[in-house]
C-alpha cells in the first residue's frame, strides 16, 4: 500500500470504483475512461510501480488467471479481447501501480489503450 497511489486507495475502497473482480492477490475495476464497451483494469493488490519492478512470476500467473475468469464473466471469452500494458513514461503509463488493460466486448480499433 502506497498512501498517495490512487489504485491502492481503490483496492482499499477508500476511493470508489466499479469493481469487476477481486481475490486475495488481484483486484479488477472498470476504467474511468473506457476505450470500448468493456475496459477493465486488472491489478496486483501489492503496490508495484511498473512491470520492471515485478520480482515474482507468481504475479503474472495470478493476473492472467484472473483475466481468464473476468473474460468469461464479462462475456468476452468468445469474441476475444486485448490485454495491454503501458510500461513507463515513454509508453504513456500515467498511474504507477502496474495495471493490465483488458479491452473488448465489441470489435476494437487498432488503438492499444
Ligand atoms: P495508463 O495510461 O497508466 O496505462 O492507464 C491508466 C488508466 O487508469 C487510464 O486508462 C485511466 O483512464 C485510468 N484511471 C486513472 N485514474 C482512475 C481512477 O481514479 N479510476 C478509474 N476507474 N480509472 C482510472
Ligand atoms: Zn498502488
Amino acid at each position: 500500500m502506497k498512501d498517495d497511489c490512487i489504485f491502492c486507495k481503490i483496492i482499499k475502497k477508500e476511493s470508489p470504483s466499479n469493481i469487476v473482480y477481486e481475490d486475495s492477490n488481484v483486484f479488477a475495476f472498470r476504467d474511468i475512461q473506457p476505450q470500448a464497451k468493456h475496459h477493465i483494469l486488472v491489478i496486483p493488490k501489492k503496490h508495484i510501480p511498473t512491470i520492471t519492478d515485478i520480482e515474482s512470476n507468481d504475479v503474472y500467473g495470478q493476473i492472467f488467471s484472473a483475466i481468464k475468469k473476468i473474460a468469461k464473466q464479462e462475456g468476452m471469452e468468445k469474441g476475444g479481447y486485448r490485454v495491454c500494458i503501458n510500461n513507463g513514461p515513454d509508453a504513456g503509463q500515467t498511474v504507477f501501480h502496474v495495471h493490465f488493460h483488458v479491452i473488448g466486448g465489441e470489435k476494437i480499433s487498432d488503438k492499444m489503450a
